[in-house]
């Protein structure tokens, strides 16, 4: 039988296919006890490497990886959801045709799992885990198992959330971690951005997109949101005490903007704390109740919050607001920032809302900084400050002061631009 090739995957056809899916798929050999009673235990421990070689000769850009005598990984992009379908099914057809081994025909039976999340969302560490599920189920079902990580969170149930998110503070499960913010002309960490995740006792780490919505529908945002400042005040202090003077960021919800008895508390732990705190909003929040947002934005500015817009450029925009906010900062939503280097629009649109944010007097920072090209366009185009991967992931308290630590350090050595970088094993004991 003539098979053809899996041709979405193959990208050298047209150079101009952006993919925009990231797959990653587990191939797992069922009928390994058989044939390893008729070939040997030898013989039967290099299979795996068969059919490592005719999936990769089938689906040439996969990246491949061995993970056992029975289970071969593969990592593919493609333009659709569908294609990784496309693919499983093409295989499946494949390894219906006996392989040769040592001039015998033998079928190895492949049970496929996989899953799929959009490029510009990829988290390694879920798209693996929800594969290693999907062959689980595949070994049930003996049919192809794919998971669509685009619109499911990963199968949590919204009711008990609500109920382990209520205990959650009380039991410490919450933590922060920092991602600093790097101004490009003074070349210096100038301030850093609190980011909330849930260690949970069950589900293990939850991050903030898949609890924040959650919390925000069941009132727990508000306590969730002074427990972060509480927490982000003493951080600051510990980190001043070691000679580390910054301005920290944390993010507030939009319903929060319309909570007085909030923003009360939050203006009192700030000032009582004497501490350098700004927040984070979007405009979105403003739109919902403009007249209370704005007054309430300007007390957290009378008491020295410094405020910045968050997300700029992803919700709703509307620059009768812009004008009226009493932020310092812009921040530019990564979605524009990702693709910089290899969009016609995107370097557009960012070079026109620096402008704007500069003519309305605030600076502009650009979040989702994940090359040196992206960083050196940025600069040429006057933007004020950079946040991103490049610089740093968001990492716990300790490895954010070992970072400002080794930043002092290296300033000190009068080392340009490259200072912000460290070596992959610094995050790795991040
Ligand atoms: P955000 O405020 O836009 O935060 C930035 C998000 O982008 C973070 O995701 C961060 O890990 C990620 N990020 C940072 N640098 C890069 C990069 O170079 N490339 C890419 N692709 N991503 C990058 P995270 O931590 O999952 O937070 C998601 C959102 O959850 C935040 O988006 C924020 O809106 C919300 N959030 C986090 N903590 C809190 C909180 O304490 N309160 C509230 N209300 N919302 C929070
Ligand atoms: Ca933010
Ligand atoms: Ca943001």
């Amino acid at each position: 039988m003539e098979i053809p090739s899996i041709l979405p995957i193959d990208f050298d056809d047209n150079l101009n296919v952006v993919p925009s899916w990231r797959f990653l798929c587990l191939a797992e050999i069922a009928n390994f006890g058989p044939l390893r009673r008729h070939l040997g235990a030898l013989r039967a421990d290099g299979l795996i490497m068969d059919v490592a070689d005719r999936i990769s000769e089938h689906l040439n850009e996969a990246r491949l990886a061995v993970v056992g005598r029975t289970i071969v990984e593969f990592v593919f992009d493609g333009e659709k959801i569908d294609d990784a379908q496309a693919a499983l099914d093409r295989l499946r057809l494949i390894f219906d045709e006996a392989i040769d081994l040592d001039g015998e025909p033998h079928r190895v039976e492949l049970l496929f799992g996989g899953a799929g999340v959009p490029v510009a969302s990829a988290d390694d560490i879920r798209l693996a885990e929800e594969a290693e599920q999907a062959i689980e189920e595949a070994r049930f079902t003996h049919v192809p198992v794919f998971r669509d990580l685009s619109s499911t969170a990963p199968s949590f149930d919204r009711h008990s959330l609500i109920r382990d998110l209520e205990k959650a503070l009380e039991r410490g499960e919450m933590f922060l971690q920092y991602q600093p913010k790097v101004h490009l002309r003074r070349q210096e960490i100038c301030s850093a951005e609190a980011l909330v995740r849930w260690q949970h006792p069950v589900r293990g780490l939850i991050l903030p997109g898949d609890f924040i919505p959650a919390a925000e529908d069941s009132r727990a945002i508000g306590p969730l949101t002074l427990w972060t400042l509480a927490q982000v005040i003493a951080d600051q202090k510990m980190l001043a005490a070691a000679g580390h003077d910054l301005l920290i960021f944390i993010n507030i919800s939009g319903q929060l903007l319309g909570d007085a008895a909030f923003v009360a508390r939050a203006c009192q732990m700030v000032q009582s704390g004497g501490a350098r705190i700004g927040f984070e909003i979007t405009e979105t929040s403003v739109i919902r109740d403009p007249e209370t947002a704005i007054a309430h934005l300007q007390v957290f500015a009378e008491v020295g919050i410094a405020l910045a817009i968050d997300d700029y450029g992803a919700g709703l925009s509307s620059l009768a607001y812009l004008k009226q906010l009493p932020a310092s900062e812009l921040k530019i939503d990564k979605l524009f920032i990702t693709q910089l280097t290899s969009s016609n629009r995107d370097p557009l649109i960012v070079r026109s809302t620096i402008d704007l944010a500069h003519a309305l007097d605030m600076e502009v920072t650009a979040e989702g900084v994940e090359t040196q090209a992206a960083m050196a366009l940025l600069s040429v185009m006057g933007c004020d400050m950079v946040q991103g991967f490049l610089i740093s992931r968001p990492i716990s308290i300790g490895a954010f002061r070992q970072f400002l630590e080794e930043d002092r350090h290296l300033s000190a050595a009068a080392e340009p631009r490259g200072s912000f970088f460290r070596p992959a094993s610094f995050w790795k004991s991040a």
